[in-house]
């Protein structure tokens, strides 16, 4: 694209792109906000989709299509074995991607499930620079330990730091002298660091890290699921990459790898995730994973629908254009709140907006969990679904005490392609108005807590009458103004 409509694109994000279908969303009002959180047990990923103005928990397989994509759907070849559809995704992905085998899967903690039961064995360590929760969660069930190496720029939460996602090579470097490599199962590399709010790791920091995995013998795994976002921030922010075209930075980028895996719920603007590698003994192994857990090897557990958009997404995300929208429209809507002084992640990174709960409801201790909190708040103020990331995501310790988080943050994710700058406008604004009364946010308590990943599935409580508070607030200062 021009320089002059990039710089205009910044300042004023613009949809590069123009509705064919609508999808309506439903704006209810305060008093059945505040009834429907209440139904949903203060858990917002127990909200009925009808409920939501903006949905804003995840971009996870809620990304919009295009018309390209919904037209090679139509010429998928239904097959169980062998269809034509499957030979396409594996030529864009290995073509685009630049290792030469391809499994298919279902999702992405599908590919992760295959690479720890072909990699992790027990008391094997997994380094990495930040971890996600699926991620951890199969090392884990495989008797595995996973580590991060992230630099401290990562866990800061205001920054203007470009590449938070780095790892700290000095604390790599001391990583191998501890442990040899029969201890690591292998190094994980997180693009777009999702838990610490999107934030891109360097071209530079990847190789660099690559360098030293291959020096040391331990084999590298890329989790691609976030890369588009990180693509953008590689080109519009590390020195020499402006001018190089996209597909070129992607394929340099994952030829670092021995192994790449991505959801194309996230990566591919569909539903899906595939794994690509270097070493074809290893994929022979994985090979047996994917027919016994996903299906069999030409479609893994994907509609063959599915994998034909994936192909054309895939092609898609190596334009600037197109993955430069999220990105810009997060970092328009994180500037906006800074102008406003409420506290979210900086510098904007992909994926989301993320507030700092921790900040924006300070008298809240972080067992009451002020992350869960005020997703709750934000909802009944706005209609808008985010998701907790802080304490309340994390698993108890083994005697039962809380693991407090590192961070504590209310994700708003921007799917890719789905909302208008006045949804993000509108966003914005009630965000501001919930700052302002941020006193009346008051604490959350479980009524029932399940054992594992407790954030899908518990049920909490307020810890007062909060709530009911925040809604007459609200009533007051609105019915005041219109
Ligand atoms: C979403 C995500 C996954 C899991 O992908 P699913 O398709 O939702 O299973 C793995 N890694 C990262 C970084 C992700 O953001």
């Amino acid at each position: 694209m021009k320089r002059i409509e990039m710089k205009y694109l910044k300042e004023q994000p613009l949809e590069l792109h123009k509705p064919k279908v609508v999808s309506k969303i439903n704006l209810l009002d305060v008093d059945e906000r505040y009834k429907a959180i209440t139904k949903a047990t203060n858990n917002t990923f127990l909200l009925r989709n009808e409920d939501v103005f903006l949905d804003m928990l995840t971009d996870s397989g809620v990304n919009a299509s295009s018309d390209e994509q919904l037209a090679a759907s139509m010429r998928a070849d239904e097959a169980y074995a062998g269809s034509k559809t499957f030979y396409r995704l594996e030529k864009a992905v290995t073509s685009l991607l630049g290792l030469p085998y391809f499994l298919p899967a279902h999702q992405g903690r599908a590919c992760e499930h295959i690479i720890s039961r072909a990699l992790v064995k027990p008391n094997t360590r997994t380094p990495m620079n930040y971890h996600f929760t699926t991620t951890k969660s199969h090392i884990l069930a495989m008797g595995g330990i996973v580590d991060e190496l992230i630099i401290d720029e990562g866990l800061k939460i205001q920054s203007d730091y470009p590449f938070k996602g780095n790892v700290d090579l000095k604390k790599l470097d001391d990583y191998f002298k501890k442990y040899s490599k029969e201890e690591i199962a292998f190094l994980r590399i997180e693009a777009g660091t999702n838990l610490i709010g999107g934030q891109p790791i360097s071209f530079e920091n990847a190789k660099a890290v690559t360098e030293r995995c291959k020096k040391a013998g331990v084999m590298t795994v890329l989790d691609a699921s976030l890369l588009q976002d990180n693509l953008y921030f590689i080109k519009v922010r590390e020195k020499g990459f402006e001018n190089k075209p996209i597909s070129e930075i992607t394929k340099e980028f994952c030829q670092l790898f021995d192994i790449v895996y991505f959801s194309a719920r996230k990566f591919g603007f569909a539903k899906g995730g595939g794994i690509v590698l270097k070493d074809e003994k290893l994929y022979n192994k994985m090979k047996e994973f994917v027919v016994m857990y996903e299906g069999f090897l030409t479609y893994g557990g994907m509609s063959t629908r599915e994998m034909e958009m994936i192909a054309v997404g895939l092609e898609e995300s190596m334009e600037f254009d197109v993955i430069s929208q999220g990105p810009i429209f997060i970092d328009y809507m994180v500037n906006e709140l800074v102008k406003h002084k409420v506290p979210v992640v900086t510098p904007g990174g992909g994926l989301g907006c993320h507030l700092d709960a921790r900040s924006f409801v300070p008298h809240i201790k972080q067992e009451e969990y002020p992350a869960g909190a005020l997703a709750t708040a934000l909802y009944i103020v706005s209609g808008i679904r985010g998701m907790e990331r802080g304490t309340l995501s994390e698993v108890r310790n083994p005697d039962g005490t809380e693991k407090l988080a590192d961070m504590e943050l209310v994700r708003l994710a921007i799917p890719r392609r789905v909302f208008t700058l006045s949804h993000i406008n509108y966003a914005v604004d009630r965000i501001i108005w919930l700052y302002k009364n941020r006193d009346l946010i008051g604490g959350l308590k479980f009524t029932r807590e399940p054992e594992t990943l407790r954030f899908f599935f518990g049920e909490l409580a307020p810890t007062s009458n909060w709530q009911e508070k925040l809604v007459k607030k609200f009533k007051e200062d609105f019915l005041n103004k219109y």
